[in-house]
């Protein structure tokens, strides 16, 4: 018999499971789903992220609702947008066999009209973000004075998002007599105060220890000093050249200029902040579940929520105030039964945040080196090499061919090979040629990865009229230097970056110590990190410069999927899922050397 059915789960939604690929229940959906469909009573379940509550909950309450009368029988109240589309989604799925059960998703950023249309049609379950539903409630555009079932799903993440008041406000519009089921990952006291205040009894369903992490996430730290933080980060990521992770920042600013920098430096990146518009952010969430964007850099609020499965890394590029925090980040990856690496950057005076994580966690953290630049070229050739291996080859260019293979006819294969990595390999091992060890110097002085170069600042940017061809060409004739003598030329918005050889620098700040464009004054400073804005180091972006903002995908990087790695003997909760489509690596690497040729 299949295991869902032993937990008494109807017909219809056994089917929903065939179909979703659920072979068996996870820990939390065990414990929890017998005990719900049998009792009417409150409930808290306590499972680390990643394990399967959504059904936990989902399951039963679509068993007891009564799909027939059209009025709200249940509330479930999620701290985020994303969250509520995601759960309202869910429920759409494992009732697909239950046609008149309509599951409504309420929450801010929309049309509030049309969600109280839907709710006029008939909404048995409405799945709501705590603000929105106070709207609604103070509009009167809801009734929720009948219903049966409440969940507070993700309880610790409302809470600790400051929705408090909200909650006990949208609850006062309850009824006592309904049951209340509440999850979360973790049990601060805060939550601990909500199961007291709201409900009855609760029967207390824990997997794993309270609090806990995520069993499926080993940590490592690697200690730098903290100027080099982008270019530690930039070996992560390129000694994982198959990495899907979410980078955590503390501020949107900082998330903005590690994005940007990771962007220009040719990687497939996005940022995710709450200065973005709803629609921005919707787009970002978009190419990071589609794995256009290979690294989503986030702040801990924009990041909330993020249900995104097959993370392979969670980047700490700076730790969080709080140590729980720490927590949330962590538990975006390891999810659903898959292994993950929460990786944090740290500086010296930070390691003793590391040891009251581990006491708060209860697992250690693997103190880790960075790679050298030997080791990351390794792997680059090597997955450069599967990439070729896996391609799927492009007939469009069998015409072309005999003009090819005349030009290269004189060389035997191991020649053509070497010829063609090195056409694909210079710019990358050049980088990692001259760059130097990222350990901390003690002393505190560090060695500049580009000790010969300047970097300037310059208050004039996009909005000026400049790209970086212009503003390359306006600066060498202010400055009268040789055709190479300004490089690593950057324009932003409204301001730019630029480098010039380090014995220049006298000429570039008397040139423009009195200078007017377009009867604006120009501004020139020395950037106080010279090394560190915007150079493009090892990323290859032939014919490619910056430009467009967008997340375009790395030339380099394939960006494909079948990255679920998997560390052995780790146990993983789910038994098999089937996986959702498979990647074509060869594709992208197909477009990007269509790209570079018509570039040319
Ligand atoms: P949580 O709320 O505990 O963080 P979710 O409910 O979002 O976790 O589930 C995480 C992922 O696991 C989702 O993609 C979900 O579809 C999948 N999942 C849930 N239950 C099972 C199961 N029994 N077998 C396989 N996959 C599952
Ligand atoms: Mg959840």
């Amino acid at each position: 018999m299949n295991k869902f059915q032993e937990l008494g789960l109807n017909s219809s939604i056994l089917k929903a499971i065939e179909d979703m690929g659920f072979e068996s229940p996870s820990e939390v959906q065990e414990k929890t789903i017998p005990i719900l469909l049998d009792e009417e009573t409150d409930m808290v379940a306590l499972a680390q992220t990643g394990t399967g509550k959504t059904a936990a909950f989902g399951f039963p309450l679509i068993q007891k609702i009564d799909p027939k009368s059209k009025h709200t029988q249940a509330l479930i109240l999620s701290p985020t947008r994303e969250l509520c589309l995601q759960i309202t989604n869910e429920l759409k799925n494992y009732s697909k066999y239950e046609p008149s059960l309509h599951p409504v998703a309420v929450y801010g950023g929309a049309s509030i009209t049309e969600q109280a249309k839907q709710i006029e049609r008939g909404a048995q379950i409405i799945v709501a973000t705590p603000g929105r539903m106070q709207d609604m409630i103070r509009r009167k555009l809801t009734d929720i004075s009948r219903i049966e079932y409440c969940v507070l799903d993700e309880a610790d993440e409302m809470l600790n998002m400051g929705f408090y008041e909200d909650i006990t406000s949208i609850l006062s519009h309850t009824p006592k007599e309904k049951n209340t089921w509440l999850f979360s990952a973790t049990m601060p006291k805060e939550v601990a105060t909500i199961a007291k205040k709201f409900m009855r009894s609760p029967i207390e369903v824990t997997v794993g220890s309270k609090n806990m992490g995520s069993t499926n996430v080993s940590h490592e730290f690697y200690l730098v000093n903290a100027r080099d933080r982008y270019a530690a980060l930039k070996r992560l990521a390129d000694t994982n050249p198959d990495i899907f992770s979410v980078i955590f920042c503390r501020t949107k600013r900082d998330t903005q200029k590690v994005a940007e920098r990771l962007i220009e430096d040719g990687y497939s990146a996005a940022a995710l902040h709450g200065d973005l518009s709803q629609n921005q952010r919707d787009l970002v969430m978009k190419s990071f579940r589609t794995r256009q964007i290979q690294m989503l850099v986030a702040t801990d609020v924009a990041a909330r929520g993020i249900d995104v499965d097959d993370i392979t890394h969670v980047i700490n590029y700076q730790l969080p105030d709080e140590v729980e925090t720490y927590t949330h980040r962590s538990g975006r990856t390891g999810r659903a039964g898959k292994t993950g690496t929460s990786m944090v950057i740290v500086s010296k005076s930070e390691l003793r945040k590391i040891k009251s994580i581990e006491r708060i966690i209860k697992q250690s953290f693997d103190e880790k080196q960075l790679p050298d630049g030997k080791d990351i070229c390794k792997v680059q050739l090597l997955h450069l090499a599967n990439d070729i291996k896996n391609t799927e080859i492009n007939h469009d260019i069998d015409e072309y061919l005999p003009n090819i293979n005349k030009v290269l006819e004189d060389f035997s294969k191991e020649e053509l090979i070497k010829k063609f990595f090195s056409v694909e390999f210079t710019r990358f091992s050049n980088y990692y040629k001259k760059a130097n060890d990222l350990a901390p110097v003690s002393g505190g002085a560090n060695v500049d990865l580009d000790p010969n170069s300047t970097r300037y600042f310059m208050n004039v940017g996009k909005k000026d009229g400049f790209d970086w061809m212009s503003l390359k060409d306006f600066l060498k004739d202010a400055l009268q230097l040789g055709k190479d003598g300004v490089f690593k030329v950057d324009v932003k918005d409204s301001f730019s970056f630029f480098n010039t050889e380090n014995s220049e620098t006298d000429k570039v700040l008397t040139a423009f110590n009195d200078f007017e464009y377009q009867g604006r004054r120009i501004n020139v400073e020395i950037t106080k990190n010279s090394n560190s804005s915007g150079g493009n180091g090892g990323r290859r972006r032939k014919g490619r410069k910056g430009g467009g903002g967008g997340f375009g995908k790395s030339d380099f990087k394939s960006g494909g999927k079948g990255r679920s790695r998997s560390k052995d003997g780790r146990d993983s909760g789910f038994k098999g899922k089937k996986s959702k489509g498979s990647g074509s690596r060869g594709k992208n690497i197909e477009n990007s050397i269509k790209r570079r040729k018509s570039k040319k």
